[in-house]
């Protein structure tokens, strides 16, 4: 990696704390190639480029197809837990929060942690559970878990859907928040933890409550969950996710290690946008605004879900999955 991505990482580590994306400027913070590629697409006649985005726009068919896969393996995998315990099949028993795979223990990071701070001692199982899926998410994208996985980024996605048509029909109008407000969230859930001896947060998150309720049966919870949405609706699109959760922000640092990630390449790029439009993080996505590229290839930051939402939107192929030290994956 060279210098100037690897500042570039560094920055990117603390956009996912909450820091605002900056613009890179001097040239330590922009190799040669990306300078020259951006004052090329200056060079370049704004009607002709207008006029190509506009006819590539025409030409491009919509295409869910990394949706499609993750909303299928999101299904599954949530309908496993429920089937192995109605059918009794013991293939993954208990819940998302702490579960046995084939026998495995596997416990959520997050839950885990806060296990481990409201009892404050080591239980030797919890470890297990957290290892085998520390290395599974490194593995596989550490916020893949919430795209991927959470029962509630479904919800969320389709109350996102119905807030943008809102927010289209000027009923109602977005309100972006802090986004330093899901650390300062993660600590107080992490103190609260250590403070109480209870682990606070997994009564109210919603991840684990859907998982409970699909598996167990509905109970009062949803309500919150309901609650939840609504709000997301009808005031502040995606706001559990982008400001509160402490499960994405623990899985967003497993990111950072994750050889699993989006890569952008400025060569073919655009700049219209569309990916940011559809992303649950667009602060990620920074990179993609005119001028902003480090490098001709950037890697996308550990806050990204690995959803592929982007992959499906961008007319030019200037965003794909990688993993790191091979070749574009699809
Ligand atoms: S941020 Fe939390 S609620 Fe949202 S998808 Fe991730 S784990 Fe689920
Ligand atoms: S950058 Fe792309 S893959 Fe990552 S969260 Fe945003 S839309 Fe999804």
């Amino acid at each position: 990696m060279t210098d100037v991505l690897k500042r570039r990482f560094r920055e990117q580590i603390m956009v996912m704390f909450g820091r605002e994306p900056r613009k890179p400027v001097g040239p330590a913070q922009i190799s040669a190639a990306a300078k020259t590629a951006h004052e090329l697409k200056r060079m370049t006649n704004k009607n002709d480029l207008q006029a190509a985005k506009a006819h590539l726009r025409a030409h491009q068919e919509t295409s869910n197809t990394w949706r499609n896969r993750r909303w299928i393996t999101l299904i599954l995998a949530n309908l496993l837990f429920v089937v192995s315990f109605q059918f009794d099949i013991q293939i993954l028993e208990g819940a998302l929060t702490a579960s046995r795979l084939i026998g495995f223990h596997s416990v959520d990071l997050n839950s885990g942690l806060q296990v481990i701070l409201a009892h404050k001692h080591i239980i030797v199982n919890l470890v297990i559970g957290m290892t085998t899926m520390l290395v599974f998410w490194l593995l596989f994208g550490g916020r893949a878990f919430c795209s991927w996985l959470c029962p509630y980024h479904l919800l969320a996605e389709w109350a996102e859907k119905i807030h943008l048509y809102l927010v289209r029909k000027k009923l109602v109008t977005d309100q972006p928040m802090d986004r330093r407000l899901r650390s300062v969230f993660w600590l107080i859930f992490a103190l609260l933890a250590l403070l109480t001896g209870y682990t606070v947060f997994e009564a109210i998150s919603p991840t684990g409550i859907l998982s409970r309720a699909l598996i167990y049966g509905p109970g009062l919870a949803l309500l919150w969950v309901l609650a939840l949405l609504v709000f997301e609706v009808f005031f502040s699109r995606r706001a559990w996710c982008r400001y509160a959760c402490p499960i994405g922000l623990t899985y967003g640092v497993v990111g950072i290690f994750s050889p699993l990630r989006i890569k952008y390449k400025l060569d073919g790029c655009f700049h219209e946008g569309d990916c940011r439009k559809v992303c649950l993080v667009p602060h990620v996505l920074d990179t993609v605004i005119k001028g902003r590229a480090v490098a001709t290839e950037v890697p996308i930051g550990p806050d990204c879900t690995r959803c592929g939402l982007c992959v499906d939107a961008c007319p030019t192929g200037s965003l794909s999955f990688d993993i790191k030290g091979l070749s574009k994956l699809l």
